[in-house]
């Protein structure tokens, strides 16, 4: 009887290891032995076989238990810890695939901190395993029963938001992926790290300048301040994150938000989008070199491009491809179905509000300042030029140094690619669209004046 307990002993111990390594056979071989294992769990952590499977990213077990009938995907460890949240917290991305599509609950919470795997992903840093979770989250149960904004923005035992954990923990990547589904940019928490803390407030104490620029641009707010009545720039201070401070400093120009009307144009292309967004961070770092060469803080290598290496074949592209309001840069997105271009900075600016509206929840959709039809969709402009005896389409933005060869085009002399649009350009060569007359705002921030139509 002794001897017997003793191999059965010796059978879990190998039953594990072999599921943590992935060693199939050895599996199969004690499954035969005793179908009953499968819903064995570790001594102390009562980890089931699916955890460590999932946590040791082992795909192919998790599928052969999966398959048996008898293992629940939401099998709970000692800490309530599901094999999802394992996975997840390990960026297993696989397994996180396979234990969703078997139906593992996304909306299941531990007993350590009552996180979701959605603030597991977050706080590892795993962009794809969020990723895949928010867009479960969009068509199971949750969205029907919990809403979907709900979910993004679901709080564990301290009150901390999965943007909460992504900005303390420095994942820009997962910050930018909450923040593009939902993720409220000024929510602040209830006990986690200081009471009353935003996301900047976190993010200024983890000193990640990415994640700054990336709530900065969705309007975090840089005067928010946390239960004992900190700016984020007193945080960032106190934590000797220096050009962070320099960033949140309540007096350092305003960042560029990335405009709110621009999330209501139905199904905005990924590659307008991302030519927007880039749009975006550009003019965001042009004044962030300027303020951290004003601070004395280091530059980041990467926070200006250089422009000595123009592409000769690049200039040949024709005068008319020239964006039409600013005169400067060159037209990379164009308006669907009437057909005008203009540049990504241009498009940005005349659907940009320094601050989104709290109170008012519906914005009007933007329109074209061309012909005032309303934008449905943004595509990218592809441009065909002469390189060589065989025609090549160049995606113009990916080459932003071209308007380093336009300079003498340039209205007026500055820094920020918005400068044209507070002088009122010639429209002359939109005549060619039939185009309506345009006027704009001195205050760019403001909408478009269209005075006529063609
Ligand atoms: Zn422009
Ligand atoms: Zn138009």
């Amino acid at each position: 009887m002794g001897q017997n307990l003793s191999c059965n002993i010796q059978d879990e111990h190998g039953w594990f290891s072999a599921i943590q390594h992935g060693d199939k056979e050895t599996i199969n071989t004690l499954l035969e032995n005793d179908p009953n294992i499968i819903r064995k769990t570790t001594v102390y952590d009562r980890h089931s076989a699916l955890h460590i499977a999932a946590a040791n990213g082992q795909n192919q077990i998790v599928c052969l238990l999966l398959e048996n009938g008898s293992v629940n995907p939401d099998s709970l460890n000692r800490y309530k810890q599901t094999p999802l949240m394992l996975a997840a917290m390990h960026g297993k991305i696989s397994c996180v695939e396979k234990l969703i599509e078997a139906g593992a609950n996304i909306l299941m919470f531990d007993s350590l901190n009552g996180r979701t795997c959605l603030h597991y992903a977050a706080y590892y840093g795993h962009s794809e395993c969020l990723q895949t979770i928010l867009s479960a989250a969009r068509t199971s149960h949750v969205s029907a029963s919990w809403g979907y904004s709900r979910f993004v923005n679901i709080r564990d035992g301290k009150g901390a938001t999965p943007l909460h954990l992504a900005a303390r923990q420095r994942r820009p990547e997962c910050v930018h992926i909450l923040l593009e589904n939902g993720a409220l940019v000024c929510a602040s928490t209830g006990g986690y790290g200081f009471p009353g803390s935003t996301p900047l407030h976190l993010a200024a104490r983890g000193g990640s300048m990415d994640c700054i620029r990336e709530l900065l641009a969705w309007g975090a707010d840089r005067l928010n301040r946390d239960a004992s009545g900190r700016i984020p720039y007193t945080v960032a201070l106190k934590h000797k994150n220096g050009a962070c401070a320099a960033l949140l400093n309540p007096s350092s120009a305003e960042p560029l938000v990335w405009p709110s009307p621009l999330k209501f144009i139905s199904e905005l292309n990924q590659d307008a989008k991302t030519l927007l967004e880039q749009a975006l961070m550009e003019v965001n770092k042009e004044r962030e070199r300027h303020i951290l060469e004003a601070s004395g803080c280091s530059v980041s290598s990467h926070a200006r491009c250089d422009a000595t290496d123009i592409d000769d074949n690049m200039s040949e592209a024709s005068d008319s491809q020239l964006c039409c309001i600013c005169f400067d840069q060159l037209c990379a997105i164009e308006v669907q179905d009437c057909g005008h271009q203009m540049c990504a900075q241009c498009t940005l600016a005349l659907c940009c509000h320094n601050k989104p509206d709290p109170i008012t929840a519906a914005l009007p959709e933007p329109i074209c300042p061309f012909c005032r039809s309303n934008i449905a969709q943004l595509t990218v402009v592809k441009v065909k030029v002469k390189v060589n005896p065989a025609e090549q389409e160049v995606n113009l933005y990916s080459s932003s140094r071209l308007q380093k060869s336009r300079k003498s085009r340039n209205l007026s002399e500055g820094s920020s690619s918005f400068r044209g649009l507070s002088a009122v350009p010639s429209f002359g060569r939109m005549l060619g669209r039939g185009s309506g007359r345009v006027s704009f705002d001195h205050d760019y921030d403001k909408t478009v004046k269209i005075e006529g139509s063609g």
